[in-house]
């Protein structure tokens, strides 16, 4: 059985520390909404676990479980002072994490594959997420590494998107499809079942080029179609 420590702070912030690891968390419980009876059940995220902890309505906290990375899925996330979206859509082969820096937003929903080192994978993120990028490397966006996993970097204004891709180079009809992707995504994260779509849309065309069709079903699907 664990001990775990929990400082209430101004109102409905709290502080956590991991009995596992001693990682200090700050939760601001005004960020999550209340489910199941009042209980909010929120992960955080530390190096090799992660520590879910549920907090009644009444401020008190019911429980609190170290468990594998895979287990958070559909929970209230937080990596750091980051919300991280983890509503997970399966799809195979066209797999990336959106980003909100200013809104210290990252969403992993579309990368069931980060999930396994979910640790490093966003550590690696939080470190790439400098919003201006010179503008010559805006048509050959950069590549970012970790042991055999690789993502092309891409940026709008309001978001980083980090794709994966299966190897460092030769990747150029993927960078066109997370290119048309990023351009799709504004100042906040679309709603889950937007994002299946547009993925699902996207894999069965992975291998070829996007035409100015599939930008405009791109566009349609993600309701920014004037048409
Ligand atoms: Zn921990």
């Amino acid at each position: 059985m664990y001990l775990l420590c929990s400082v209430k702070i101004l109102g409905k912030e709290f502080i956590i520390i991991c009995p596992r690891c001693g990682a200090r968390n700050i939760v601001n419980l005004d960020k999550f909404s209340p489910e199941f009876g009042g209980l909010r059940r929120i992960a955080l995220i530390h190096k090799d676990h992660a520590l879910i902890v549920d907090i009644d309505s009444s401020l008190f906290m019911r429980g609190a479980y170290i468990t594998p990375y895979t287990h958070i899925v559909g929970t209230a996330t937080i990596f750091r002072d980051y919300t991280v979206l983890t509503d997970i859509i399966i799809v195979k082969n066209f797999e990336f994490i959106a980003c909100w820096p200013t809104k210290k937003i990252i969403d992993i929903r579309t990368c069931p594959e980060c999930l396994t080192d979910l640790y490093n994978i966003l550590s690696l993120i939080v470190r790439n997420l400098q919003p201006q990028i010179a503008k010559e490397k805006i048509n050959s966006p950069e590549t970012i590494s970790m042991d055999d996993k690789h993502f092309i970097v891409i940026r709008n204004s309001y978001v980083v998107l980090f794709g994966l891709v299966p190897s460092p180079s030769n990747n150029e009809n993927r960078v066109l499809w997370f290119k048309a992707i990023c351009g799709l995504l504004g100042d906040s994260p679309l709603p889950t079942n937007v994002l299946r779509e547009l993925a699902e849309y996207t894999v069965e065309r992975i291998n070829r080029r996007p035409n100015k069709q599939d930008i405009l079903e791109l566009q349609k699907i993600s309701g920014k179609s004037n048409s």
